[in-house]
């Protein structure tokens, strides 16, 4: 396996798949040269899939971890409304790893990245004794409409897309519906355009668990939760691995009480769980409890 060959076995994939047209020189040079339209703002974020941490080698094919190191990436895109335009993707493995894993990986990735129309503008490779995935990931909004953590506020309805705990339920049992959806996640792009233009006033993707990234909103919100409604768990999970399980990669969001939010976008059902407070900023209530964020942290 050369690098040389890997690079350019990688660029005959890319040159066939989606091309921004934002993107005027993908792979191929030193760097990619992005074109930004006026009037947009551009939304970049970059998230490590590390093996040991995130996935083991014996339980995660390539495909799954091509597909879960992008999926992590848009699922940020998606937390700020944005629509996809470009990724990089820096990928470290051991040599004792066949060309076919590598082809494996760009497989599922590029395949994720047709689904979502997000170009392959470059990256870089290297060789490591564990497997090593850095992916960037821009996107665009219109101007000033980025959803972010901090502009939620006291009286707001708290809502979360899809249901929760299925990935961390997934985790623990190894098989099913729940293990695939825990290898596979799904990026809620569609539901996060959406939520900007239905006037969210808050966003953030569930990354490390609802309790965790609840409180991440409510300290930049400056302001706290109560949830109060039922929530939507996933087939099999328990309210524990709702609250503190990660990587459901659904988006927790805000509205004010008066916004029209439907119950579903798409085929993707919203629900209603709680309500901003005036609060030390930070602290979110469950069944009338201060809760201790459980989700993951990783210097915890
Ligand atoms: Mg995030």
């Amino acid at each position: 396996m050369r690098e040389t060959g890997i690079v350019d076995a990688i660029r005959r994939r890319v040159s066939k798949g989606t091309r921004s047209a934002l993107v005027v020189q993908g792979m191929g040079d030193d760097c990619a040269v992005l074109r930004p339209r006026a009037r947009e703002d551009l939304v970049f974020t970059t998230d490590f899939v590390i093996e040991g941490r995130h996935f083991e080698l014996a339980t995660h094919s390539a495909q799954d971890i091509g597909h879960k190191a992008l999926a992590r990436s848009l699922s940020d895109l998606a937390a700020m409304g944005g629509e996809p335009v470009f990724c990089l993707v820096s990928l470290a493995l051991p040599t004792t790893l066949a060309a076919r894993w590598v082809k494996a990986f760009y497989d599922a990735l590029l395949s994720l990245a047709a689904r979502f129309q997000i170009s392959l503008a470059g990256g870089d490779l290297a060789s490591f004794e564990k497997v090593v995935v850095d992916v960037m990931c821009c996107g665009r909004v219109p101007r000033g409409k980025a959803l972010l953590r901090s502009s939620a506020k006291a009286g707001d309805d708290v809502f979360v897309t899809g249901e929760l705990g299925g990935s961390a339920h997934g985790f623990s049992v190894r098989r099913g519906a729940a293990w695939r959806r825990h290898l596979r996640p799904e990026p809620r792009l569609a539901a996060g355009t959406a939520l900007r233009k239905l006037g969210a006033t808050s966003c953030i993707d569930l990354s490390d668990g609802l309790s965790l990234d609840l409180a991440r909103l409510c300290r930049e919100s400056k302001a706290g939760a109560k949830l109060d409604g039922a929530l939507p768990l996933a087939r099999g999970a328990s309210v524990e691995e709702a609250l503190h399980g990660g990587e459901d990669y659904e988006l927790l969001f805000t509205a004010r009480p008066w916004a029209k939010i439907p119950k579903r976008i798409g085929r993707l059902p919203v629900t209603r769980i709680g309500t901003m407070v005036q609060a030390k900023a930070g602290q979110v209530w469950f069944g009338g409890r201060l809760l201790r964020p459980g989700g993951f942290d990783h210097f915890a």
